[in-house]
């Protein structure tokens, strides 16, 4: 074992005046002054297809920050032969070549990388500095290296032998290519998913969510720079359904390593299915799906720490993670105590765009979500089952911005209690607080899906009580904490049910999904 031991890289606070700061804001003027041209990566070359799409800051939706070019079916099987032509070099590489590759990325990434992926996911995803640092930077990092790491402990992973006898396991990649399939809310997902397929000695077509691309764009250069060879990692813009009719009829289709919604997820597991017989092995099928998370607090709870877990769980980055808190269960006894503290620190929250690192809030991703979201509050302006005690407004003339919304409902199914909303409403269900037992079933039976999830109590027995009953409601159990922020190489991330096939992101769990080993047997 000899790759460097990681550790996680040090967030930097972007403080008045520092250093990171200046850059920061500098690099942020430099792109907001340009209009980028951006093309796909197919095979090393740089494609523009003359049909472009704007992009720009959700926060101020009149500027521009660039055109992207959108392909065809034809730039998807452009990028399939590209893959499958450099996965002979590629797979026959040693992996330590491999390996230093990715450990290149992290540095680059962590130096001259940082400040512009930062600002290209702040301007492109209307992130704010901390939380682009947290993502864009100390995360992705985080994935390079501790996912070099153990893709050494899997490579060291072999059988018994005995005397007259050498057994071994050869890590073999997948036959074939990998779709990676990535999404707005985490710079740091796109990079993953891509790279940990690649680093395996895969080859990929990596297709980001439309709303990604300016920070995409980053990463490619970023992996270019740090030595990926042409054809290993292929980056298309194609409307999903298009590219999904070429790839899952692929015979080299080798597997998919995905986040995104629960829907999607569901509808390419049923094409797949029906393909089955098309491909050379069962593909490998890999995803991160929806959440409906929870924050439950028991009547022993410190108030003050569930109503800070409320407002950093639920609000950071506008709700817009998939661990996000969405559904609060808080105990009579304490609920006035929680949601006046909620309402103080809502109270201190800046909302507006990312250049002014004031703003804890910025804009949400779309329009559609925007609209979306603005229906869900408006529904509960109307609803006798909801009350709005924070927030409730939304302007959409400059940028996507929707207030910080807390709902109480004493409707423990309302249909914010149970939808996934994906945007800064958190809806609260006050429960009695000798009914705790009772909440929990409720807890569990209440959505679908199992990402993460909170409890809060200073009574140990309550803490293994929820432990027990709440098994299988999230993939990620936090206790006395917020359900979001998960450390790669800390907490590995990933939930079942309809969240996902919970294959730990940022984990040799992960990467033993990428590989298809052979087992062999020499006798002497
Ligand atoms: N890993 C992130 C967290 O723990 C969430 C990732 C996601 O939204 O998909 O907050």
């Amino acid at each position: 074992f000899n790759v460097p031991t990681p550790i996680n890289e040090p967030v930097k606070g972007y403080a008045p005046n520092s250093p990171e700061r200046t850059e920061l804001l500098k690099t942020l003027k430099e792109l907001k002054q340009q209009e980028r041209d951006i093309p796909m990566h197919i095979g090393g070359q740089e494609v523009r297809t003359g049909t472009t799409h704007r992009i720009f800051p959700p926060h101020d939706h009149q500027h521009t920050l660039g055109f992207f070019h959108e392909g065809d079916a034809s730039h998807v099987h452009q990028a399939i032969d590209a893959a499958l032509a450099a996965r002979p070099a590629w797979a026959e590489l040693p992996w330590e070549q491999r390996a230093a590759i990715f450990l290149k990325a992290a540095e680059l990434l962590a130096g001259p990388y940082r400040a512009r992926l930062n600002a290209a996911t702040m301007l492109g995803q209307s992130k704010n500095a901390f939380q682009a640092e947290i993502d864009a930077a100390c995360e992705l990092i985080d994935f390079f290296r501790f996912n070099v790491h153990f893709m050494q402990e899997l490579y060291h992973q072999q059988p018994q032998s005995q005397p007259g006898m050498w057994n071994r396991l050869e890590h073999r990649p997948l036959e074939g290519f990998v779709f990676a399939l990535t999404p707005f809310n985490f710079t740091s997902i796109a990079g993953n998913l891509p790279t940990a397929v690649a680093m395996m000695g895969n080859v990929v077509v990596w297709k980001p969510a439309y709303t990604q691309i300016y920070s995409a764009q980053v990463l490619m250069e970023l992996f270019k720079e740090a030595g990926l060879p042409d054809g290993v990692i292929n980056l298309i813009y194609v409307d999903g359904p298009v590219a999904g009719e070429v790839i899952f009829q692929h015979r080299d289709f080798a597997g998919i390593h995905f986040t995104g919604s629960t829907g999607v997820f569901q509808n390419i597991w049923q094409t797949i299915g029906q393909n089955i017989k098309r491909y050379k092995s069962y593909p490998r099928i890999v995803g991160e799906t929806g959440g409906k998370d929870f924050i439950l607090a028991h009547p022993s709870a410190h108030a003050k720490a569930v109503a800070t877990a409320i407002t950093r769980g639920a609000f950071e980055y506008q709700g817009q993670k998939c661990s996000a808190a969405s559904r609060i269960y808080l105990p009579s006894n304490l609920a006035d105590e929680i949601l006046g503290y909620v309402k103080q620190d809502l109270a201190t929250f800046k909302m507006g765009d990312v250049e002014d690192f004031s703003n804890f809030v910025n804009a949400v991703i779309s329009e559609t979500s925007f609209d979306k979201l603005a229906k869900y509050i408006d529904g509960a302006k109307a609803d006798n089952n909801a009350e709005i005690v924070a927030g409730g407004g939304y302007d959409k003339s400059k940028g996507y911005f929707i207030e910080p919304t807390v709902i109480v409902t004493k409707d423990p199914k309302y249909t914010t209690m149970c939808d996934e909303l994906f945007g800064p409403v958190v809806t609260v269900y006050i429960y009695d607080e000798a009914q705790f037992e009772q909440t929990l079933e409720v807890v569990d039976s209440t959505s679908p899906y199992a990402l993460t999830g909170a409890i809060f109590s200073q009574d140990r027995y309550a803490v293994e009580l929820a432990s027990k009953k709440l098994v299988q409601a999230a993939g990620n159990f936090y206790i006395n904490d917020k359900p979001t922020g998960a450390v790669v190489g800390q907490q590995p991330f990933g939930g079942a049910r309809a969240s996902g096939t919970n294959d730990k992101a940022g984990s040799l769990l992960n990467l033993l999904r990428w590989v298809s080993p052979r087992a062999i047997k020499e006798t002497f």
